[in-house]
C-alpha cells in the first residue's frame, strides 16, 4: 500500500470512527449519530465516507503501483497457498502479512487487510488482469466483473465502486472470509468500445463462451442480444483471460462465484441443470434485490459460459445482471454483496 493511499485510508477510517462511536466526546460534525444512535446514522456514516473516498481516494487507488516482479517472487515463496501449476500462467498474488499481536495476551484474531492491483495475467493485446484482495478469512470468494468488456462496462464501474467501499470499510469483511475482485476480464473490449463492438476480447471471442462447459464455436443468436461477429474461439479456453481466471479459481480454490453482467435478464444460478448450492446463493441474492428470479428466458442457448464450468467444478456461482447499461446500481449490490460474503452453503437461506 502506497504511504498516500495508506493516509487516506487511516483519514477514511478515523473520520469513520468519529462519527459512529458514542462514547467517545464528539465533535460538532458528530452531534447527529451521538445523539440518535439509530440506523440513519450509520447510513450517513456510510454516505459521508464514500463522499471522502470519492474525493480523496479514488485517485489513489487508480495509481497504486504494481507489485515489482522481485516483489511478488519472495511473497510467492512465503505463500501458504497450493503452488500454481508450471504449465499454467504465472500468477502473481502476494501472501498476507499478519498483523503483529500487540501484547502477548492479544486475542488472535485475524486482521481485516487489502491488497491491490495485482497482475494475476495479461489479456491479448498485453493488458494487465487486476486484482484486490480483501480479508485473510479461509473461505474463498470470488467476485468478476467486465467479462463482456464496453459494453457492459458499468460492471466494471460497479466493481471499482465495491473496491472503493471495501477499502474505506475492510471490517465489512467477515473474519471467515476472503474476497477477491477481477474488476475487468476483457480490459481489451474495454478500451475498444461501450458499444456492442467492446463485447468480445481482442480475438473476437466472446469470453464468456470459451469455457469447458457445453462448449461450442457459434451458437443460434436467436434471443442473445448478440449484435455483431463473435466466437467461442478456436477451442474451450483458448483465450489467455480464460485461462488465467481459470488458473486462479482453482488454485485459490475459489468457493463461490458472482460474475457480473448487464443487462435486464436478472439472476442466473450456474450449472445446467443449476446445481443446489448455486441455487442457494442466487435465493439469498434474490431475498435482498430487485433483479429478477428466476431470470427472464430469452430462447437465448448457452454455451461455454463461466458459471457452468465453476458449477462443475463444485464452485456456487451466479451471474447477475444490472438493470441497464449505465448505471452500477450501487446501493443495490451492496446489499447484494453483505448478502455474498454471508452466505453459508451449509445453512438454509432465511
Ligand atoms: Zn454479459
Amino acid at each position: 500500500m502506497t504511504a498516500r493511499r495508506h493516509l487516506a485510508v487511516s483519514m477514511l477510517k478515523r473520520e469513520y470512527m468519529m462519527i459512529s462511536t458514542s462514547t467517545q466526546t464528539a465533535s460538532p460534525d458528530c452531534i447527529p449519530c451521538h445523539l440518535t444512535q439509530n440506523a440513519a446514522c450509520n447510513l450517513l456514516a456510510m454516505v459521508i465516507t464514500l463522499s471522502i473516498l470519492l474525493i480523496s481516494g479514488c485517485s489513489s487507488i487508480q495509481s497504486a503501483p504494481l507489485p515489482t516482479s522481485t516483489t511478488v517472487l519472495a511473497q510467492l515463496e512465503q505463500n501458504s497457498h497450493p503452488k500454481i501449476p508450471q504449465e499454467s500462467t504465472p500468477l502473481h498474488l502476494p501472501v498476507a502479512t499478519p498483523t503483529p499481536a500487540s501484547s502477548p495476551t492479544a486475542t488472535p484474531t485475524p486482521s481485516p487487510f487489502f491488497r491491490g492491483p495485482i497482475a494475476i495475467g495479461t489479456s491479448v493485446a498485453g493488458r494487465d488482469l487486476e486484482v484486490f484482495q480483501f480479508g485473510s478469512g479461509d473461505s474463498q470468494r470470488m467476485i468478476v466483473a467486465g467479462i463482456h468488456g464496453g459494453y457492459e462496462g458499468n460492471t466494471i464501474r460497479l466493481a471499482d465502486e465495491l473496491i472503493q467501499v471495501l477499502t474505506a470499510k475492510p471490517d465489512l469483511i467477515p473474519t471467515k472470509v476472503t474476497l477477491y475482485i477481477l474488476r475487468s476480464l476483457n480490459p481489451d473490449g474495454e478500451a475498444r468500445s461501450d458499444s456492442y463492438k467492446g463485447r468480445a476480447n481482442e480475438n473476437l471471442v466472446d469470453l464468456n463462451r470459451n469455457w469447458p462447459a457445453y462448449w461450442q464455436s457459434t451458437w443460434p443468436l436467436e434471443g442473445c442480444w448478440t449484435y455483431t461477429y463473435v466466437s467461442g474461439g478456436s477451442h474451450p479456453a483458448s483465450e489467455p483471460e480464460t485461462r488465467t481466471l481459470m488458473n486462479f479459481l482453482l488454485t485459490y480454490q475459489i468457493e463461490s462465484l458472482i460474475s457480473y453482467h448487464s443487462a435486464v435478464l436478472g439472476i442466473f444460478p450456474g450449472g445446467q441443470p443449476p446445481d443446489p448450492a448455486s441455487i442457494s446463493l442466487a435465493e439469498a441474492i434474490s431475498n435482498v434485490s430487485d433483479y429478477p428470479y428466476p431470470p427472464i428466458e430469452t430462447g437465448c442457448q448457452y454455451t461455454g459460459q463461466l458459471i457452468d464450468w465453476a458449477s462443475l467444478q463444485g464452485i456456487a456461482a451466479v451471474d447477475i445482471e444490472l438493470t441497464n447499461h449505465e448505471d452500477t446500481d450501487l446501493w443495490q449490490n451492496l446489499k447484494i454483496l453483505e448478502a455474498f460474503l454471508a452466505w453459508d452453503q451449509d445453512q438454509p437461506n432465511p
